[in-house]
């Protein structure tokens, strides 16, 4: 079958037909109680330019390419019915209440035969839950959202992914780093794609707000369309359903753990029901290892949601989620078990993140010790994370002196720390690591922030080069890829350090 048009996407609107809805279409922002969506249309734009297209989103949509009408939310197409969600969240630990869609607007569902999924815009202009904002989306979010996301598809990591990236022709006003020097950029919006972008808050708001009927509502909906194996009549059905939550985030946080990724931002609001990494903001990479690192400023006193505690706010957002759908439950107390399932799972996954890591082929009790060592040592000096373990996968003989590259500097590298390191490594794989499984749980290429910021300052130039040069590496992050070695299997490179973009993140975007 050829590719179709736009409008000859099946189209649905499950969501609209069977969770209860505002009245009101579009308007101000508002408070509105006991509803799960809005209808919202896109604000026009300028000029609406198509930048960037995945083929392959393109492909599972069987979608052909289309120009940036529709996807910069000009122009809708028979059958899409866009609106904007309702939900709410903890936000940095503290209740927020109503947050919802402020700046993203669904334009339908499309049924692609094996699964429904959900397209959405993001920066498309205000909508009843834009509050105090502008509902847009800067070029230099967007682009970090759509290579990022895709980049995460491709290490195997669960995430929302992006369909196309649309200039609009019109400037947005930010300030970056909220320090009182605003200025215009240029605006754009992603489309991007997931089964549905029901997040933790979705079920939080409606039960913070007393509101049992619409809770039950909204979760009936949420297992009959995402979640068919389970009932939604009974604790032990919603008890297996919570259960494949508590297993799907902790894999995620997992995947992000053995990669280096940083959310940045684990609001609860952005914590999606499917264990998808969802809203790429001011997220990161780590270079230099260190589990207290953030990148983003907003958090960088408290480190919230610091590298190395994302397991444990995965939890603490879990258990958030449990005590939102408690009022559905006889015996509430059933749910610590879901948190158990949590722990167990995410300890499962960090133990065979850690066999693959290191090549190890099972888990000996003993391993825990050597782990143990490894992240002391690797923070002992500046030590690139994805550097060094890909270099791990090919080591020789245990000498430190073969991994030099992976050091910012090398003249402070602790030789006798490492090679005591290096030599337990060997004698306990007996100087035969399982390399085929290491080289696919460490990836050579990742987006690191200053690769993303090298494309963004060419894309704002209107050279978008080097954002399809990223697209087209990370599509294939565990290949060597040798002519990109030289350039992106790279350290951060000293004018990155103190750059805004590169080493500071904003909620900005
Ligand atoms: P985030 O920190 O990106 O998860 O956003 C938190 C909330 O703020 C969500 O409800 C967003 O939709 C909303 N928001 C963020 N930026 C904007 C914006 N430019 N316009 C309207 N709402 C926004
Ligand atoms: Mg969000």
């Amino acid at each position: 079958m050829g590719r179709q048009s736009l409008s000859e996407l099946k189209w649905r609107s499950y969501f609209l037909e069977e969770t209860p809805g505002d009245k009101q279409v579009g308007g101000r922002p508002r408070q509105n109680p006991g509803v799960c969506w809005s209808r919202v249309k896109p604000t026009l734009v300028p000029n609406p330019v198509l930048r960037m297209w995945s083929e392959e989103m393109a492909e599972t949509l069987n979608l052909e390419q289309v120009d940036g009408q529709v996807l910069g939310g000009n122009r809708l197409v028979e059958g899409m019915d866009p609106y904007a969600q309702r939900y709410g969240g903890h936000q940095f630990g503290n209740w927020a209440n109503q947050l919802g869609d402020g700046r993203a607007i669904t334009l339908g569902e499309v049924d692609t035969g094996p699964d429904v999924l959900e397209l959405q815009l993001k920066g498309p202009g205000k909508t009843p839950y834009s509050r105090f904002a502008d509902g847009k989306a800067v070029l230099r979010s967007s682009i970090r959202e759509y290579l990022c996301s895709e980049a995460m598809h491709h290490l195997g990591i669960p995430t929302t992914r992006a369909l196309s990236l649309v200039t609009t022709g019109e400037n947005v006003v930010r300030d970056v780093m909220y320090d009182g020097n605003p200025a215009p950029e240029q605006g754009a919006i992603v489309c991007r794609v997931a089964p549905s972008f029901l997040r933790f808050g979705s079920f939080q708001i409606h039960s913070m707000n007393g509101d049992r009927a619409t809770l039950k509502r909204l979760v009936d909906y949420t297992i009959e369309h995402h979640f068919p194996s389970h009932s939604s009549e009974s604790d032990d059905g919603l008890l297996a359903w919570l259960d494949q939550i508590a297993s799907e985030t902790a894999i995620m946080i997992a995947h992000w753990m053995r990669v280096g990724f940083v959310h940045g931002v684990m609001n609860t609001d952005n914590m999606s029901i499917h264990g998808l990494t969802i809203d790429y903001g001011p997220y990161g990479w780590i270079e230099d290892y260190n589990p207290n690192w953030t990148p983003n400023t907003t958090d960088a006193r408290t480190g919230r949601y610091r590298f190395g505690q994302q397991a444990q706010i995965g939890a603490w957002n879990f258990a958030r989620l449990l005590e939102s759908i408690s009022p559905l439950f006889d015996e509430p107390e059933r749910l610590y078990e879901c948190l158990e399932t949590y722990y167990n799972i995410y300890e499962e996954h960090n133990r065979s993140m850690w066999v693959q890591k290191l090549g190890l082929n099972e888990f000996r009790d003993t391993d825990s010790e050597l782990i143990q060592n490894l992240t002391t040592v690797l923070q002992s000096v500046e030590t690139d994370m994805t550097i060094f373990f890909r270099l791990l996968c090919t080591l020789e003989e245990p000498n430190i002196a073969h991994l030099k590259s992976a050091f910012y500097d090398t003249e402070s590298i602790p030789v006798e720390e490492w090679n005591a390191w290096l030599n337990a490594w060997w004698t306990r794989v007996q100087g035969k690591p399982d390399r085929t499984t290491m080289q696919q749980a460490n990836p050579k290429y990742v987006l690191r922030n200053w690769m993303a910021q090298l494309a963004i300052d060419a894309a704002e130039k209107e050279d978008y080069s080097i954002a399809h040069e990223l697209y087209e590496l990370l599509k294939s992050p565990y290949d060597e890829q040798e002519e990109f070695e030289e350039k992106w299997f790279q350290k951060r490179p000293e004018w990155a350090r103190h750059r805004v973009g590169c080493s500071m993140l904003s909620c900005s975007s």
